[in-house]
């Protein structure tokens, strides 16, 4: 046996007798030790541990595992063990243990063995990013459960035979899979014959746990190259070691005994704290040994004792910086293991002769610093007279890492002897097993299913702030679950500007995305009265403008619900203060009234006089200086932000703030040229790359000196434009508009009739033309351009996508920007239009967000707070 143990601080001599044990006790239990050794002993001979007795496996049944390893190892670059628990573990430590640490990331040469990834998980992030470093052609994959129907095993085993029959045909993905289950047990060994996969088969009433030294663990370390010889030659050491009858020899029978002795006195966490980074997992190992096998509800007899001891599993020196504080002043509730090394494989020598102030440092070697560190930490521990022992590896390698595997096993059946359970089951988690299933939707559960359904109420959730906002954008602003709005009279700005055809709304999302705050209004007995602009109707009330189908869509949800055809008058003002609690009333369309958007004073005033809290919730019209976003807030005492306003500023805060990715790529388009080109200097500052597309690149052909015809032009902006693109050659920036575009004679009317058109370059805009779509040209220069990009701003289209002909750019940039945004961009798509056009294009669900505000999440980009969240009352 080369490894030493050293349990004097686990003495009274040395921790004092509150917390140690007297030697005379050891004596004292003499008998006692002696029955539980004797019950191990015999049990052993006559049912037969096999984990004691695979090291002494034959060649003969060790050759064919070897064999097979051996030729994996040639022919593949990657090594996938896909398993749980005690079907990975024992792999995962050992390869760990025995590997450079960093093995995966060497070159193949220095690696000499294919690189080995242990996924004892089903994250499906975990499982993504093996998939996207292994080369799937030169990967092997082995499936292990003993029982054949874990299901997270299973489940990997369905997505990676799926994956490699897609890559490679079935016969060659056929020949990339082994499976180690049980024989003639379990759904995957059946499915393992009938599809003709290499299987291992694991010894029957061998947990998990105890399996490491079977086909479980053998087949992967054959792979890794581990010198299997060596370890089962370490293992039969201590195997000798264990069965010995005397306690002063035995060091597993020892180490149970004390800790068994240390739990009668309340130490119930065992903690495993190695000094040396290669047996990190190692006391992952010991903690699934020693929780799995120890925590029980029913003794041997019967009894309900509920017992175990908890692992805790430590790294030092890390953990004596995180952990340790805990262990010398905390409570007298453990026992420390320190595992040390006397010699590490590789050594390095701090430099001398530099700094004066580190002579104590200089000259020592890392690997010595280590244990003293580790010698201090039991000293301390110590001092305070707390149980600790210490076990020390000569040197990290196949011999004692069999030493150390057989004593953590033995150690845990000796304590099981002590406490009187069985160590080999785990009913406990069988149960869990059984609630996924049901979960699942498995047949043969469905009892179980609702039981668990009916255990599911929540009695007691805390939850965070569904929004929390970010320093800087709606830097401390009250929102409305700040304040009291029962019986109140709260005016909540919406926005409710939605695209319409043919007098039906067209898209809801913005209605959709409204109804929370009014929801959390009705609920909390406010009094709600609801306000919003739609579109730009003249002066005066005008029928095609009206709100009232947007009041109609959500009237079903609630109550009492009354419309009011005019906003501004003695109606309107009674009807909100006869309003009960939980009851809305929704006004028309504000912009009936011209003061609204001149954010006239007395229109402010005559709108505060309706309420007594304010909401706005209306980012899509936050960078406004209206009446009803802006003005109105100096006339109410309270004014607050609405959980949609929250939740934009706060992603558009997080997305596009000072760290976002890059390149960022900015699509701006569509008809509202006066609106958007006021922002486009600040983008050409900001994106790496700026596209222009839709009615407003004609402004800008125009500004360059082609001839556009009867294009869309904003004369008086041509300065502007001029100057955006003397300013994109100033910063870099690239400018891309288009090459070519789409012309017809005139606009369709209506607007889905089909018409004639032309592909043609800029350069070639006929006067009697009118360009309404992007061309082939430009469309193709414009996706390259996203597709790029790791961070996309799309406000838009890039024609008049209402009509098919003239939808296509609109559909080719639509694709581009959800295409980047699979490869792991991230693109916000902001604008009534744009939003409508990621729909018809059939992309919305894959853009990560669909914002309800156009300009505003351009403006957004200036780090500027908007007018209408700035104006909104700050937290105290
Ligand atoms: P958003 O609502 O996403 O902010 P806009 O309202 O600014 O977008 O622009 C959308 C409108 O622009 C669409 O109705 C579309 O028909 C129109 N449009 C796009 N390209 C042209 C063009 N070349 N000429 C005229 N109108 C256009
Ligand atoms: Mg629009």
């Amino acid at each position: 046996m080369k490894l030493k143990f050293d349990y004097t601080n686990m003495l009274a001599d040395s921790v004092g007798s509150i917390h140690g044990i007297a030697l005379s006790e050891i004596k004292k239990d003499k008998d006692s030790i002696f029955g539980c050794y004797k019950k191990i002993m015999d049990y052993g001979n006559k049912d037969g541990y096999i984990f004691t007795t695979l090291p002494y496996m034959q060649d003969k049944d060790m050759n064919s595992i070897m064999q097979y390893g051996n030729a994996i190892r040639k022919k593949s670059d990657t090594f996938v063990v896909c398993g749980i628990g005690g079907s990975a573990l024992g792999a995962l430590s050992i390869t760990h243990a025995m590997r450079h640490l960093n093995h995966n990331t060497l070159s193949k040469n220095r690696r000499g063995v294919p690189r080995i990834y242990i996924e004892d998980n089903i994250d499906p992030e975990k499982i993504k990013a093996l998939l996207d470093v292994a080369n799937i052609k030169s990967t092997y994959f082995n499936f292990i459960t003993k029982s054949g129907e874990t299901a997270e095993t299973l489940a990997q085993f369905l997505v990676i035979y799926g994956i490699l029959k897609r890559a490679l045909g079935k016969e060659e993905a056929k020949k990339h899979i082994i499976i180690t289950t049980t024989t003639g047990v379990g759904a995957l060994y059946k499915i393992a014959k009938q599809e003709g996969f290499k299987i291992f088969s694991i010894p029957s009433n061998l947990p998990g746990r105890f399996s490491v030294f079977s086909s479980v663990g053998l087949l992967p370390l054959a792979v890794a190259g581990i010198d299997i010889k060596l370890l089962f030659s370490g293992a039969q050491d201590m195997d000798k070691a264990c069965r010995d009858s005397d306690i002063y020899k035995n060091p597993a029978l020892m180490s149970a005994y004390l800790h068994y002795k240390a739990s009668q006195t309340g130490k119930n966490i065992s903690v495993m704290m190695p000094y040396a980074e290669s047996l990190k997992i190692m006391a992952d190992f010991y903690a699934q040994s020693w929780g799995e096998s120890l925590g029980k509800e029913l003794d041997l007899d019967g009894n309900k004792v509920n017992i175990g001891q908890t692992p805790v599993k430590a790294l030092g020196a890390t953990d004596q910086h995180s952990q340790v504080q805990l262990y010398v002043e905390g409570p007298f509730d453990k026992v420390v293991t320190f595992i040390g090394v006397e010699k590490f494989r590789e050594e390095i020598v701090i430099p001398s002769g530099e700094f004066e102030q580190f002579e104590y440092l200089e000259g020592q070697r890392l690997g010595k610093l280590l244990d003293i560190e580790k010698k201090a930490a039991a000293y301390a521990l110590t001092k305070a007279g707390r149980l600790n022992f210490s076990i020390m590896l000569p040197y990290v390698n196949e011999d004692t890492i069999g030493e150390l595997m057989t004593y953590f096993m033995y150690q845990t059946v000796y304590m099981a002897a002590f406490l009187n359970i069985n160590p080999f089951d785990q009913p406990g988690v069988e149960g869990s097993k059984r609630a996924a299933n049901a979960l699942l939707g498995r047949s043969g559960h469905e009892r179980l299913a609702k039981d668990i359904e009916a255990k599911d109420k929540k009695l007691l959730v805390i939850e965070g702030e569904e929004i929390c906002i970010t320093e800087r954008h709606c830097v401390g602003k009250k929102t409305i679950r700040d304040i009291d709005v029962k019986g109140k009279r709260v005016l909540l700005r919406c926005d409710f500007n939605v695209p319409v055809k043919d007098g039906e709304i067209s898209d809801y999302a913005r209605i959709q995305n409204s109804l929370p705050t009014i929801r959390y209004l009705v609920q909390n007995g406010a009094k709600v009265i609801i306000c919003s602009h739609f579109s730009r109707p003249k002066n005066g009330f005008e029928e095609k403008y009206s709100l009232k189908i947007m009041a109609d869509s959500i009237r079903g949800e609630f109550g009492r619900f009354y419309f009011c055809k005019d906003p501004i008058s003695n109606e309107a003002l009674e009807r909100a203060d006869k309003l009960q609690n939980g009851q809305i009333l929704f006004l028309e369309n504000l912009r009936f009234y011209k003061e609204e958007e001149k954010n006239d004073e007395e229109f402010c005033k005559k709108l505060a006089a309706m309420c007594d809290i304010y909401v706005n919730d209306a980012f899509g019209v936050s960078h406004r200086e209206h009446a009803s976003v802006f003005g109105i807030t100096k006339f109410v005492d309270e004014s607050v932000a609405g959980l949609l306003l929250l939740k934009e500023a706060q992603f558009l805060g997080d997305k596009l703030g000072d760290e976002l990715e890059r390149p960022f790529v900015a699509i701006v388009g569509g008809s509202k040229v006066s609106d958007k080109i006021g922002v486009l200097e600040n983008l050409v500052n900001k994106a790496d790359s700026v596209i222009i597309g839709g009615g407003m690149a004609f402004t800008f052909l125009k500004a360059m000196g082609y001839r556009v015809g009867k294009s869309l032009v904003e004369e008086d902006k041509l300065g502007v434009a001029k100057s955006v693109i003397d300013l994109a050659k100033e910063r870099g920036a690239k400018l891309l508009l288009p090459a070519d575009v789409r012309v017809a004679g005139e606009f369709p009317k209506p607007i889905e009739a089909i018409v004639e058109y032309d592909n043609v370059s800029v350069s070639e805009i006929a006067d009697d033309k009118m360009g309404l779509d992007i061309g082939r040209v430009s469309e193709s220069i414009f996706c390259d351009e996203i597709k790029k990009a790791k961070t996309i701003l799309w406000n838009g289209p890039m024609g008049v996508f209402e009509n098919p002909v003239f939808a296509r750019g609109t559909l080719a940039v639509a694709e581009a920007v959800a295409e980047a945004t699979d490869g792991g961009a991230v693109s916000i798509v902001g604008g009534g239009d744009s939003a409508a056009a990621a729909v018809q294009c059939g992309v919305d669900k894959r853009i990560t967000h669909i914002s309800t505000g156009g300009g505003a999440s351009l403006e957004f980009l200036e780090g500027k707070e908007l007018p209408g969240i700035a104006a909104l009352s700050d937290k105290k």
